[in-house]
């Protein structure tokens, strides 16, 4: 079941959908407005991780931080970001 957020009247509307894509946007049963958006609900955590990756859930990149979190510092590619940025004088990319 996923749910749908109108963006006119704010009503929550939930559609029942077997397929594992779901459609982006929905009928409004409050409206009729048919731009109603999607929303990550709490059955969409029972899907798989393949599934989750390519729906790109921000609920996957939390479980990312938390990996790398839990990873040695030397394998955390933050650690590298880290000393990267710490480097002087490299030009400024926002220029180019
Ligand atoms: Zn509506």
């Amino acid at each position: 079941m996923y749910e749908y957020a109108c963006p006119q009247c704010s009503r929550v509307t939930s559609l029942y959908w077997r397929n594992y894509a779901p459609p982006e946007t929905a009928t409004c049963e409050g409206c009729g407005e048919s731009g109603a958006e999607r929303k990550f609900s709490t059955f969409a955590l029972h899907k798989t991780a393949a599934t989750k990756m390519e729906e790109l859930d921000p609920k996957y990149d939390k479980m990312v931080d938390e990996a790398f979190q839990n990873a040695p510092a030397t394998s955390d590619p933050k650690h590298y970001l880290d000393k990267m940025a710490s480097f002087d004088g490299l030009p400024d990319r926002s220029d180019s």
